[in-house]
């Protein structure tokens, strides 16, 4: 065949510009968090290295039963999911393997993260007390278990117990007190419910508005979506156990899966989710605090005021997740 000038350098102008985006380097990541909320970071990071980002968002429960059924043949390369209890689980499972980086190390404090080095937490998610301001003062709060008190005696809304958030917080609360204290100080919660637990953190506060009840506990970040709809609902937020171990926090956070096919492009990622460029991102967008301690939170968030934090590691409520629920079932709290 003959092939004049034209259509040969027609031809190489074709190969040339196909080359890079069939030779650039790709990611695969597995996200429980929706695609709003983690698409600004992979863009930014694509934007910086050329490395592409594919991604695949669902619940956590079927990402972990999909990397569990592909084994081997899994695409993924990276998880991202919420809770310490999932991040834990996964690992357990062995779905995650370590990763040694000197720079998550570094931005990434160690409690927030699995002393084996198979998850990073990525952005903190504060579980505390939420009041009705026209009912409650704040100086008769102090503590998660101080929670069952008799003066609150049904004015308590709580969350349901098969949700990890509260599962996660009963597991600390464990690892802080025992289980046999632990149980005592539940069940004196069950005993001050003002009705049957809630399906999601946004009722409870509904009710506590509503005059239902009158203090919860919940994440924050459902706080400020709330506040943010509906800013003149008599909802504030109290930090509890400011004098004994601090807030109960947890992490959504992200590690490498144990047959990952771009391992070095997947570091990479995890490195720069850490950094400062992706944390604001990360931890805004979902009204979260950065795990970055060198980050400042949104400034709505800052506006909670500042809080200590407990800073036993958060991998103890995966550890502790099943004594957990448990000591829940015993202590009736559904
Ligand atoms: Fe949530």
């Amino acid at each position: 065949m003959q092939m004049n000038k034209k259509s040969l350098s027609t031809i190489f102008c074709c190969l040339l510009s196909l080359a890079p985006a069939a030779f650039a380097e790709e990611v695969v990541v597995y996200s429980a968090r929706i695609e709003e909320l983690i698409k600004p970071m992979f863009d930014a990071f694509t934007k910086e290295t050329r490395i592409n980002v594919k991604f695949f968002a669902d619940k956590e429960g079927p990402l972990l039963e999909r990397l569990k059924t592909e084994g081997k043949n899994t695409p993924a390369d990276i998880l991202i999911t919420v809770d310490a209890g999932n991040l834990w689980q996964a690992a357990e499972e062995g779905l995650l393997k370590p990763v040694n980086s000197e720079i998550l190390e570094a931005n990434i404090p160690h409690h927030l993260q699995d002393p084996h080095n198979r998850w990073f937490g990525l952005s903190v998610r504060a579980r505390t007390i939420v009041y009705n301001t026209q009912e409650v003062k704040p100086a008769e709060l102090s503590t998660y278990e101080q929670l069952g008190d008799a003066k609150w005696k049904g004015r308590l809304c709580l969350r349901t117990s098969k949700k990890v958030y509260n599962q996660s917080l009963v597991a600390m609360m464990i690892s802080e007190h025992g289980e046999a204290k632990t149980e005592q100080i539940v069940k004196s919660w069950v005993n001050n419910l003002a009705t049957d637990p809630f399906s999601d953190d946004t009722r409870a506060m509904e009710a506590v508005a509503a005059g239902q009840c009158d203090i919860t506990l919940v994440n924050t970040y459902y706080y400020g979506r709330l506040m943010e709809k509906n800013p003149t609902l008599p909802l504030a937020i109290f930090w509890p156990n400011q004098k004994q171990r601090g807030v109960h926090v947890n992490v959504s956070g992200t590690g490498i899966t144990a047959y990952a096919k771009n391992e070095k492009a997947a570091i990479k990622l995890m490195e720069f989710l850490s950094s400062e460029k992706a944390q604001n991102l990360f931890a805004d967008v979902n009204l979260e605090y950065p795990a970055n301690p060198k980050i400042k939170a949104d400034p709505v968030v800052v506006a909670w005021g500042s809080f200590e934090q407990n800073s036993i590691n958060v991998a103890k409520a995966g550890e502790l997740q099943a004594a957990a629920v448990k000591l829940m079932d015993r202590a009736k709290y559904k």
